[in-house]
């Protein structure tokens, strides 16, 4: 089987990450039976100062060419944030319609969390993708008379939800059954009140699962209280950004949050680690290189080879097991190389016992 991977390093950390997860993925799939044909491009920050645009008009074509994006990360201190992030990231998920983010977070033995309830965590964010807060719609107004005003304005429509809604469901009656939907209907009356309604419609679907509304509030602070009682979160695109950064530290912090954008249809699925391109780190190579082997096994999952997937994840805990390669974001004193080749090492162990 060959898997065709395109494959965008991006900014800051981005390519070290990438860089060190990469032979990791080829190592899995491999021992799996399946070959990856990667496309590397330039997409990201140093492309846009060079051409005025961080990918090509085409992008969503070339992508579609393949069958999995690989992303490392988008962002430098000399763009603004919005262009790059609009540009890019947001723009393939809208253009490829990958209307579902899923956020696995667990935690991992010997990998300490600064919230003393997080050992035993195992929940899945599952977020809207494509509208919500992050619709785009809204503008500027009489930018030069001093009283300046913008509107921002959220789009939630019945269809967005809906999907957002029976893949979170799906993915809850194949996991501990139990769903909660992160809302904000006491306040904002249209949009998540339309939530509210058309998820007790796809509740009725999945018997099975016992679901409840939370609000976002009483939701951050039972995952800090009580994480380990959490299985799968809906969530709309703003509520499920947060919420993930917030859930990352249960799991020793954002160097170790995966995130996968899919569709329900075939489109080529782009895989991510959920931090940014950490410019307070880069070059230094000691980013941590977990959550995008993490992204790697959750592409590899999707692509049909879940148990190359599995056997990334099982060479991510044996090797988490030794602290001495522990990165600095997890208090030790490790680099990004030295992660990979633990993880590689504890993978190649495997293929040998086979
Ligand atoms: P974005 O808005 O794109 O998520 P950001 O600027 O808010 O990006 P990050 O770039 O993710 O945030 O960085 C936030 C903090 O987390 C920084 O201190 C950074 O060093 C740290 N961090 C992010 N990713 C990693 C990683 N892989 N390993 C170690 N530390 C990381």
């Amino acid at each position: 089987m060959q898997l065709r991977l395109a494959c965008i390093p991006g900014d800051g950390v981005g390519p070290e990450v990438i860089a060190a997860a990469l032979p990791v993925i080829r190592d899995a799939a491999a021992l799996h039976g399946a070959q990856l044909d990667v496309l590397e491009v330039d997409w990201g920050g140093e492309r846009h100062l060079r051409t005025g645009a961080p990918m090509p008009a085409d992008a969503a074509d070339i992508v579609r060419q393949h069958d999995a994006v690989l992303f490392g990360a988008v962002g430098r201190p000399d763009v603004p944030d919005h262009e790059l992030v609009w540009g890019l990231i947001i723009a393939l998920r809208q253009q490829l319609d990958l209307a579902v983010n899923l956020r696995p977070v667990r935690s991992w033995d010997g990998v300490p969390s600064v919230v003393t309830s997080a050992p035993g965590t195992d929940l899945l964010i599952v977020r809207e993708n494509t509208e919500g807060e992050y619709s785009g719609a809204g503008g500027r107004a009489h930018r030069a008379s001093g009283a300046e005003l913008a509107v921002e304005v959220a789009i939630h429509s019945r269809h967005a939800i809906e999907r957002a809604a029976r893949y979170a469901f799906d993915q809850a009656s194949r996991r501990r059954g139990r769903l909660a939907l992160v809302t904000k209907s006491n306040a904002m009356r249209h949009g998540y009140t339309l939530w509210d309604e058309v998820v007790a419609d796809v509740a009725e679907d999945f018997p099975a699962v016992e679901w409840q509304p939370v609000l976002v509030d009483a939701m951050a602070a039972r995952m800090v209280q009580r994480p380990t009682e959490l299985d799968v979160l809906l969530c709309s695109n703003l509520f499920g950004d947060i919420l993930a950064d917030l859930a990352a530290v249960l799991a020793g912090g954002l160097g170790m949050a995966p995130s996968a954008n899919v569709s329900p249809q075939a489109t080529p699925g782009l895989f991510e680690p959920i931090h940014g391109s950490a410019p307070d780190i880069a070059g230094q190579g000691i980013a941590n290189p977990v959550a995008c082997l993490l992204s790697g096994a959750m592409m590899l999952d999707h692509s049909g080879l879940p148990a190359a997937g599995d056997s990334i994840r099982d060479a991510i805990a044996t090797a988490l097991l030794d602290p001495s390669i522990h990165t600095p974001d997890l208090g030790g004193t490790g680099t990004t190389e030295g992660v990979a080749t633990a993880v590689r090492a504890a993978l190649n162990r495997e293929r040998n016992t086979r």
